[in-house]
């Protein structure tokens, strides 16, 4: 019986203490960084806006096969050139390829290391329909600027010209030397312009403190227990992308004497097993780190959860996968998106195609997911390529929150945005910037510009808009973001 009662008693003490030690995290992990000052309002150039909707006016559409209106892409150019004589007077300027403009502000400190900003300045195609103002009408309406590119990613571009424009006509001179590099068929995986231009950087022994290129904003109204708070999201992560091509042949011939399976019964069947067999829910760093940014903000119950998140991680797994929204941060995702097959309703065709799209988490790649989808389809008969629509590439891990450059960034944004909390992500689709994981160690994917959930919708749709006291305040972001950049990291002498 004493035993027992030991043993019991043992049993309850450790519970005790565990709950302790969720309790003590919980506390620890729920204190809220400091709030940084607020980034100072800065009078800006006249006509920033009406500036930005002529750019929006000018239809840079990139296609996949290059077959552009070339005119427009040197439209915008000369048009940069009109409009921002000083950027193009004082920094040195070069056309890489055909689709890259690389600038290069020298600093007077050769000790520090450069920095390198990001933009593209072409777009995806829009067709008038379904937009309140033509989508490259760059219409001003009182609160918005209205059209292709201005939240993707022409706002992004131009915002940073009048920055440096602004900060020349002041007489700035940057102890760092920033660069600039725009690409011009990003939306197309911009082998021209941003590979390129990594090509040049690199073939000059380069290498950047950090690069900053688009990606996350701040969003509203994603996370109920934020309430009006902001959520201001950097790509610090990007996941991989690989297209495969699914090809089942059989026996053509007229309906009325098929054979058992048709070429298109087994790619069906194929696809079938595929969508059943779902890659694995994954916690990795770019998740555990947006957890562990959201923890002081949260509700105590999900406090409780987020602050240990080692141990309910099934738990998040479960919460997460839920929505469709947030489950590709936990998982390698595989969506069917082309199916192809038969010509006529009485006729057998021998071949049936489609194409699956997967989008890699870091620690899945591309050679796991070809030998396990061609494992799967083998089963009925079904051939896996590489499809050659798009270039394709493994995940770029995440990199860490714990440096000096991500706290300086992080700084600026929840200035521009008092209240708003800084958190990194994941980016479930490309940018440019993969191409410069071998320049430096820090990518920092982010647009200073809020948007909500139909903001975000209108990215590649329609009504894409821009609120104006959003693109103002991006220049204020960028003006002081440079600056800050002035001040020494203590890793540097
Ligand atoms: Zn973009």
């Amino acid at each position: 019986m004493e035993t027992l009662f030991l043993v019991l008693y043992i049993a309850i003490g450790l519970f005790l203490v565990f709950l302790a030690i969720i309790i003590l995290r919980t506390i620890i992990k729920g204190k809220k960084p400091e709030t940084p000052e607020e980034l100072p309002e800065i009078k800006l150039r006249d006509n920033v806006v009406e500036r930005l909707s002529e750019f929006i006016q000018i239809p840079t559409v990139s296609q996949a096969d290059y077959n552009v209106d070339k005119s427009q892409f040197t439209k915008l150019e000369e048009k940069l050139q009109k409009e921002f004589p000083l950027m193009y007077k004082n920094l040195e300027f070069e056309k890489i390829g055909e689709f890259g403009l690389l600038f290069k502000w020298q600093g007077q400190d050769e000790n520090l290391q450069p920095a390198l900003f990001m933009a593209h300045y072409d777009v995806v195609p829009a067709e008038d329909e379904g937009w309140d103002y033509p989508p490259f009408s760059g219409k001003i309406t009182d609160k918005y600027i209205y059209g292709r590119g201005t939240l993707d990613i022409k706002q992004q571009l131009i915002a940073i010209f009048e920055t440096v424009e602004q900060l020349l006509s002041e007489n700035h001179k940057p102890q760092r030397t920033l660069y600039f590099a725009f690409g011009g068929d990003e939306e197309v995986a911009g082998k021209e312009g941003a590979e390129k231009i990594v090509k040049t950087l690199k073939e000059r022994n380069l290498n950047f403190t950090f690069v900053m290129d688009e990606g996350g904003l701040y969003n509203s109204g994603s996370m109920e227990f934020l309430g009006d708070r902001l959520l201001g999201v950097v790509g610090m992560a990007e996941k991989g992308i690989l297209f495969l091509n699914l090809t089942a042949k059989g026996k053509a011939g007229h309906s009325s004497q098929p054979p058992k399976h048709t070429s298109i019964g087994k790619l069906s069947a194929a696809i079938k097993e595929l969508e059943k067999k779902q890659y694995p829910l994954r916690i990795g760093q770019t998740f555990r780190d947006l957890i562990t940014a959201l923890t002081p903000y949260a509700p105590f119950g999900i406090r409780i959860l987020f602050a240990n998140q080692h141990i309910f991680s099934p738990l998040l797994k479960k919460v997460f996968s839920k929505s469709d929204v947030t489950r590709p941060l936990i998982q390698t995702s595989q969506s069917v998106t082309m199916i192809k097959g038969g010509i006529k309703e009485n006729t057998i065709p021998a071949k049936a195609q489609a194409v699956v799209n997967y989008r890699i988490l870091p620690g899945e790649n591309i050679e796991k997911i070809l030998k396990r989808t061609r494992k799967i389809c083998k089963k009925y008969d079904v051939e896996v390529e590489m499809s050659d629509l798009w270039p394709s590439n493994n995940a770029i891990p995440s990199c860490s929150t714990k440096t000096e450059q991500f706290a300086r960034l992080d700084k600026a944004m929840r200035g521009l945005y008092p209240g708003s909390v800084t958190t990194p992500f994941i980016m479930i689709g490309a940018s440019d910037s993969h191409f410069y994981t071998d320049l430096t160690e820090n990518i920092f994917r982010f647009t200073p510009v809020t948007a909500d959930s139909v903001d975000l919708n209108s990215i590649h749709g329609k009504n894409e808009r821009l609120k104006i006291k959003d693109y103002k305040k991006a220049i204020r972001f960028y003006y002081h973001f440079f600056k800050s950049l002035d001040e020494k990291f203590t890793t540097e002498k």
